[in-house]
């Protein structure tokens, strides 16, 4: 059967995804079914300009919802990857959350950007089971020193939401919006 993530990349950890969280992925997004996902490397800069990925971006996603069959792109940055030693369990951390970015498009359409973007996207993570891993990843992230200040203020708050949230059903998508929109407006 083919995999989840059709890794391109020759990174060990999206055969670990496809290997130990496929099962859990399709259990919390069943909408995966309906999509192809392709793991790749950063391979031209103009396709990586399409996906606003910067120079200090390890991960990102584009996701073709018009065509027929659904296609997803996972994109690395390997140059990044190393310089920022994100390690496999980083890794993990960030696919589920890239496709915490694709079902939510999927689901939602394109309506939320910005910090509430990531916050969703970090709702699957936790479903997934990496919110721990999501969580040192963030924090190596911060302490890189590569971020503007309102990216490191972004992942504070991503990480505040994390780790008062254990994910659970009765916590809503909409209430963690409404937290993070408010965190926003008090800047
Ligand atoms: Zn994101």
């Amino acid at each position: 059967m083919k995999p989840l993530i059709t890794n391109k990349t020759h990174m060990e950890a999206f055969d670990i995804f496809n290997r130990e969280y496929e099962t859990k992925a399709l259990s919390v997004c069943p909408e995966l079914k309906n999509i192809t996902i392709d793991a790749v490397c950063n391979y031209d800069s103009a396709h990586l300009a399409e996906l606003n990925l910067s120079s200090n971006d390890a991960f990102a996603y584009y996701f073709y919802y018009q065509t027929s069959p659904k296609n997803a792109e996972i994109v690395v940055n390997k140059d990044v990857i190393k310089r920022q030693n994100i390690t496999v369990d980083d890794t993990l951390a960030a696919i589920a959350h890239e496709i915490g970015h694709i079902i939510s498009i999927e689901k939602h359409g394109d309506c939320f950007t910005e910090l509430p973007a990531e916050v969703l996207g970090d709702e699957y993570v936790c479903r997934i089971g990496l919110k721990e891993q999501l969580i040192i990843l963030l924090k190596k992230m911060i302490g890189c020193g590569e971020y503007f200040d309102f990216q490191v203020n972004w992942l504070e708050k991503r990480i505040y939401l994390l780790e008062r949230f254990p994910m659970t059903n009765d916590i809503s998508t909409k209430a963690k919006l409404a937290i993070a929109i408010e965190m926003n407006k008090n800047e």
